[in-house]
């Protein structure tokens, strides 16, 4: 994942209930001008299961990934039927052969189902900032908001963290119409503001000069 696709961060096993890939990475693509990324999902494969079976499978995981392939380890190179399947169906083929990888097939691009993907870079401890709309490590997968203050600005600022903070109006929409219940008041509704806007842009609105 680092090396091939040039991932800054990469995962195994990590998914959401729907399911889960094997491998997860994620990589920029926002050139100079944004902090846009890209999520790639990798089912590996022993070489052993139906080839249309496992391709389906890998296919499913553009619900919230950008990018789907399929991994298969095998001595002989995928057979043409092979090839054709996967380009039919459109995911990605990676050959492990002698614990070396090939992309033998792009990946085409894929839009995601909004919600699966942000909850799943989530997990992987990423979030999206609402001032400079670049995605950053909100914390770690352990602990996935460790970086954030909860709405303490002035915190932020010194400790050079991010900001968490939750949209209470959102909140009563959804949970009015039952599409997402808040049960004793919780909000649900978080979002984030990265470190780097704290300290480029928000701490200087309490400066003096
Ligand atoms: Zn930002």
């Amino acid at each position: 994942m680092k090396r091939h696709f040039l991932c800054f961060k990469s995962d195994i096993n990590k998914g959401l209930k729907h399911g889960r890939a094997d491998v997860i990475g994620i990589r920029d693509i926002g050139g100079d001008l944004s902090g846009e990324v890209e999520t790639i999902a990798i089912e590996i494969k022993r070489g052993t299961s139906p080839f249309a079976t496992a391709s389906g499978q890998t296919l499913g995981y553009n619900v919230s990934a950008n990018r789907v392939y399929l991994a298969d380890r095998r001595a002989k190179s995928f057979t043409q039927d092979e090839l054709q399947i996967a380009s039919h169906l459109g995911i990605g083929l990676i050959q492990i052969r002698n614990k070396k990888c090939t992309e033998v097939l792009s990946s085409p691009f894929y839009r995601p189902i909004q919600r699966f993907n942000f909850a799943l870079l989530e997990n992987l401890g990423l979030g999206k900032c609402q001032l400079c709309g670049s995605f950053f490590e909100i914390g770690t997968i352990e602990k996935t908001h460790a970086n954030l203050t909860r709405e303490k600005v002035k915190q932020a600022i010194l400790k050079e963290k991010g900001i968490m903070f939750w949209n209470e109006e959102v909140a009563t929409r959804k949970d009015k119409v039952g599409l997402r219940p808040s049960p004793q008041g919780i909000v649900w509704e978080r979002r984030f503001i990265c470190p780097e806007c704290v300290r480029n842009f928000i701490s200087q609105l309490s400066a003096s000069d």
